[in-house]
């Protein structure tokens, strides 16, 4: 690891101002009311009849797979993308099923529809998670078209892609259930947080009576909360980002397989923190669509596109030609701070503590999408001469496939 002092882009930001955290301060005292405020204006605006805010994006999984479990008590499997977030496979533990997954179609970050059909044949299978990893939205109707005649759920993974549209449709609602973060580095942040949309009202009620079982965060937590949101709102600009991430005690974008994580409410705090969510959603997603654009605009595609239009990416995804050069490109932005990031560390096979609980298969495009991927920053903070430098590590030797 290269120690950098100076201008250092993290790899993803939605950025938090003071006005914000302002605005989370000025509701504390509201309580309860300003989280439903915040579950209704969200109702309205993806026309759903259920929404529920809590306290993390793997919190929402754990209680969506706990509450479809309540409609078919018979079922405990969860089929996931061998390559995805490792909070993924910990939300299916904590919850108390078992992980099953499936490779992903080469060339994309979404599941091989070859391979899954047999999978779906499982009269164990609760329910199929669908991606849109780093907001490149997944094909959740071909999927749904494939489930439809199985009582099987589609629970749509959107935690890196809120606010984002596929097809004329809003991302979060394409599937039986959907969910999203408002973690640090997702497409919109109050530090912490996840979100639950749903229309089924089989699953609605059966959530309600989840969140009705679970504590709402306490006073404490809504002080470290804001310290937090203090600390991230300085730390995560460019000019001051080199300082956390030379701190090894912080551990900036490493990934651990955690399945021991509290599962509580929103706080009225983080409600009063996302104000004006729809139109700032709007903001971070004009500007992220510019770099995107103008990443494209040198010829260098993400990885899973398809379709003609750009979707709104929270990171850029690009498959370097292979490990040796993936690892050649995160050292150069190292050193000049260039926010171009890994992705996570393996597929979800071969993390150490599922060991023995997947039944031995292989997925390799999954794992050779762990090794070759990186992700560029597309954030507010990303100016034209950033993505100019970006664009120039990969230009010094055919560092992409072509
Ligand atoms: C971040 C993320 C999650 C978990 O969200 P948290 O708010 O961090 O708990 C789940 N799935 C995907 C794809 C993610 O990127």
């Amino acid at each position: 690891m290269v120690m950098r002092i100076g201008r250092t882009l993290p790899p993803a930001a939605a950025p938090l101002r003071f006005r914000d955290i302002a605005a989370g301060v000025s509701v504390i005292f509201e309580g309860e009311a300003a989280v439903r405020r915040l579950e209704d204006e969200l109702k309205s605006f993806y026309r759903v009849r259920y929404c529920f805010a809590v306290s993390s994006g793997k919190a929402a999984l754990a209680l969506i797979l706990q509450a479809l479990h309540q409609i078919h008590p018979e079922k405990d499997e969860v089929l996931i993308p061998a390559y995805t977030c490792y909070s993924v496979p910990a939300a299916i533990i904590k919850a108390g099923f078992k992980v099953r997954l499936c490779d992903m179609a080469p060339g994309t970050l979404d599941f091989d529809f070859n391979s899954i059909v047999e999978k779906l044949e499982n009269p164990r299978l609760l329910c199929v998670i669908p991606t849109h990893l780093f907001g490149m939205p997944a094909d959740v109707e071909r999927l749904n078209r494939l489930v439809s005649p199985r009582d099987i759920f589609v629970l749509e993974d959107a935690a890196q892609a809120m606010g984002g549209g596929w097809n004329g449709k809003k991302i979060g609602t394409l599937g039986d259930v959907g969910l999203f973060s408002m973690g640090r580095g997702k497409a919109f942040s109050t530090v912490e947080g996840g979100i639950i949309l749903t229309d089924n009202d089989m699953v609605g009620r059966e959530l309600e009576k989840q969140l009705a079982t679970i504590g709402r965060e306490g006073a404490m937590d809504t002080l470290r909360l804001f310290l937090n949101a203090v600390a991230l709102s300085i730390l995560i600009h460019p000019r001051i980002y080199w300082l956390p991430k030379s701190l090894p005690f912080l551990r900036l974008g490493e990934t651990h397989f955690n399945p021991s994580f509290p599962i509580r409410r929103l706080s009225p705090f983080q409600a009063g923190i996302a104000k004006n969510w729809e139109a700032r959603i709007n903001k971070l997603k004009a500007a992220r669509s510019v770099n995107a654009n103008n990443i494209a605009s040198y010829g260098m595609m993400p990885a899973g596109a398809f379709g003609g239009t750009m979707p709104d990416l929270t990171r850029y995804p690009v498959l370097a030609a292979d490990k040796d050069t993936k690892k050649a490109i995160l050292r150069k932005s190292e050193r000049m701070g260039l926010g171009i990031s890994d992705g996570y560390p393996d597929s979800i096979d071969g993390i150490h503590e599922l060991q023995g609980l997947l039944g031995g298969n292989t997925f390799p495009v999954a794992k050779d999408i762990a090794e070759r991927i990186v992700t560029l920053p597309v954030h507010p903070y990303v100016g034209e001469v950033d993505v100019k430098n970006i664009m120039h590590v990969f230009q010094e030797r055919s560092y992409v496939e072509a």
